[in-house]
């Protein structure tokens, strides 16, 4: 049934596109918060990912009136702790690119041997109703920090996020191939459902 609404909480054209390759098949309309210029993103005062991913999903929902799917996502570094964490988009300060927060990792990570460059992308995954309902599920992908940037496809940490049974980065990887392996993907996976019975769609 078309006519369907969804609409992803995100302004980041990379997220937008990933959410969007993994719920193509159902019969939905996918909409993001760049089609909605005056709707402001909330505070993301939560201190985990699910907590974060609830307050976007529940904001947008009942801002713009439509179920909406947002993520909370972000690196864990083990030999640093879990940081960047949910610090992972300002990990280099406010308003930093991903070549500085990259850049800040790879100098914090320098001289470690493989044995202690384990990380993982983790991904919370919430969808709200416009009456204010929500549910929050989550993704792992295991990985190895690169001792270099690697690769041009993706965003954010990818060039320096290995996936070991590849030896390769994310950024290495297209789309499909990142979203079988993803913390994203999996949590969009597991969502699913969910979004098919808000929706009331097949899938
Ligand atoms: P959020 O938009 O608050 O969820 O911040 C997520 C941040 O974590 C992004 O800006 C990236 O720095 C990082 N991140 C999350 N998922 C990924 C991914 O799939 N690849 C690379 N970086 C990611």
């Amino acid at each position: 049934m078309a006519g369907r609404i969804l609409v992803v909480a995100s302004r980041n054209p990379g997220k937008v596109r990933e959410i969007r390759g993994l719920l193509s098949d159902l019969d939905i309309e996918i909409l993001s918060l760049a089609d909605f210029p005056g709707v402001r993103s909330p505070v993301e005062s939560g201190s985990t990912f699910e907590e974060n991913a609830a307050i976007k999903a529940k904001h947008a929902a009942l801002a713009t009136g439509y179920p909406c799917v947002a993520d909370d996502s972000g690196l864990e570094v083990e030999a640093l702790g879990g940081l960047p964490g949910v610090r992972s988009a300002r990990f280099a300060g406010d308003g930093a690119t991903d070549e500085e927060n990259n850049g800040k990792l790879l100098a914090l990570m320098r001289g470690l041997p493989p044995a202690r460059r384990s990380a993982r992308f983790k991904c919370a995954v919430a969808i709200g109703s416009p009456a204010g309902y929500v549910e929050t599920v989550v993704g792992v992908c295991e990985g190895i920090i690169a001792e270099e940037p690697r690769g041009s496809l993706g965003f954010g940490y990818d060039p320096v996020f290995v996936v070991p049974h590849l030896g390769k980065t994310f950024a290495e990887l297209d789309t499909s191939e990142k979203n079988d392996l993803s913390h994203r993907g999996k949590a969009l996976r597991a969502a699913r459902p969910l979004i098919v019975r808000m929706l009331g769609v097949g899938g």
